[in-house]
């Protein structure tokens, strides 16, 4: 396509002498439309696309690439391919004159940290006979990889941690066989034990006996209470009201919340959110997991806890605020991990089960905190009419 105009503009060029006037003006026209819809092709590029000398003096860039590397256009000239992507010039094979010899396409991942912390896919690929003022050219294409890598290296966290999930679902179920046996064989021992002639230590025996029946008996709680969090359950989806669910769960909480002398504040700036479409049950796990952690982290003479929600375009937003004890970075980094825990007793459970069922849901959780300040946690619900962009 862009051998065309080229070649028409070549013959009139062969014949600019004969021209006259009028004719001039036309074939200055003609070059005029084709300059302009290049123009807006580059404009609307959403990769950055630049033309440099092979000494790194850049000549052209379209506003992406103005973007993705930080340049302004009244820079285009002033500033070198070199200065702005410094690594692309050491894997270069420069000659000592700090020229590129552009033979070869040459194409690298490389991470940007100004103006914004980005990996690039950079592209020099040499414009071949194209040159400007007796320098060749080549041409850079520049692809934003960061949204790529995050979605990818995100999808990896969840598959990992719904693998050890699996298996620890799997070992829980396992053991529930051999404590149906063991909980048989105490009350067959029980049984035997009533019908043998009456004496202490047969008291004492029916006594262990059931003493053991109670624990297996607790046992087979913990294991029912583990498999219900960790076990993905299929979420039945319903028109829910998010904020209504979080004032719920935060009754039923309340007098625990005041005992440890926490003070409660619900704010909503604007409009109620509009209705989600979710799992009740499992979001109230979740608000309650998140509000147990936040009661935990106050432990110490009280605190006060925050609850705000909101809506943007996308989702409804939930925002649970406390002043406890927060976290350290490292602690902050760990947070999703499974049977991560600083707490004595703790399961290290609760927030990987948040975060699988807002994704579940096609929300999101996120967590600011600071050592001694405080955590806040947001939580983003897509909003009823843009789960269409969730099944995408
Ligand atoms: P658990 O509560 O059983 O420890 P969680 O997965 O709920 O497990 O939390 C993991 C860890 O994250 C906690 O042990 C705690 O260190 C930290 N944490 C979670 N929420 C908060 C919070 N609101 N404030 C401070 N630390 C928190
Ligand atoms: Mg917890």
């Amino acid at each position: 396509m862009a051998a065309k105009p080229t070649s028409r503009l070549k013959k009139i060029l062969g014949r600019i002498e004969g021209l006259d006037e009028g004719g001039l003006a036309g074939v200055l026209g003609l070059v005029e439309r084709d300059r302009s819809l290049l123009d807006s092709l580059f404009n609307v590029l959403r990769d950055g696309v630049l033309v440099a000398d092979t000494r790194g003096r850049i000549r052209f860039l379209n506003p992406a690439a103005g973007n993705l590397l930080g340049i302004r256009p009244d820079e285009t000239g002033k500033i070198g391919l070199w200065q702005v992507l410094p690594d692309l010039a050491r894997t270069l094979d420069m000659a000592p004159d700090g020229r590129w010899r552009a033979v070869a396409s040459v194409t690298r991942e490389l991470e940007v940290i100004y103006p914004a912390r980005r990996v690039l896919r950079v592209a020099l690929l040499p414009l071949g006979e194209t040159s400007l003022e007796g320098e060749t050219l080549a041409a850079v294409i520049l692809t934003d990889l960061s949204n790529d890598l995050a979605r990818s290296e995100e999808r990896v966290e969840a598959g990992r941690t719904e693998s050890v999930m699996d298996l620890a679902a799997g070992v829980a179920h396992e053991l529930r066989n051999p404590l149906n046996a063991i909980n048989i064989h105490l009350q067959l021992i029980g049984r035997h034990a009533r019908r043998a002639e009456d004496s202490p230590a047969v008291r004492k025996m029916v006594e262990a006996a059931d003493v053991c029946r109670r624990e297996v008996a607790r046992l087979d709680g913990i294991i029912s209470n583990f498999l219900g969090a960790v076990k993905p359950s299929e979420l039945v989806l319903r028109e829910s009201d998010a904020l209504g669910l979080l004032e719920e769960t935060l009754t039923t909480v309340g007098p625990e919340l005041a005992d440890a002398g926490v003070h409660v504040e619900v704010r909503v700036p604007g409009e109620r959110p509009p209705s989600v479409l979710a799992d009740p049950d499992q979001l109230k796990q979740v608000f309650f997991n998140l509000l147990k952690n936040a009661r935990e982290a106050m432990s110490a003479g009280g605190g006060s806890l925050t609850v705000q929600a909101g809506t943007d375009d996308e989702a409804v937003i939930l925002v649970i605020a406390d002043n406890g004890g927060g976290m350290t970075e490292a602690e902050l980094s760990q947070l999703f991990t499974p049977y991560f825990t600083t707490k004595r007793g703790g399961t290290g459970l609760g927030m990987m089960i948040v975060q699988r069922i807002l994704r579940a849901h096609g929300g999101s959780v996120g967590v600011d905190s600071k050592k001694g300040a405080g955590t806040v946690v947001t939580i983003r619900l897509p909003r009823k009419e843009k789960r269409v962009r969730m099944l995408a």
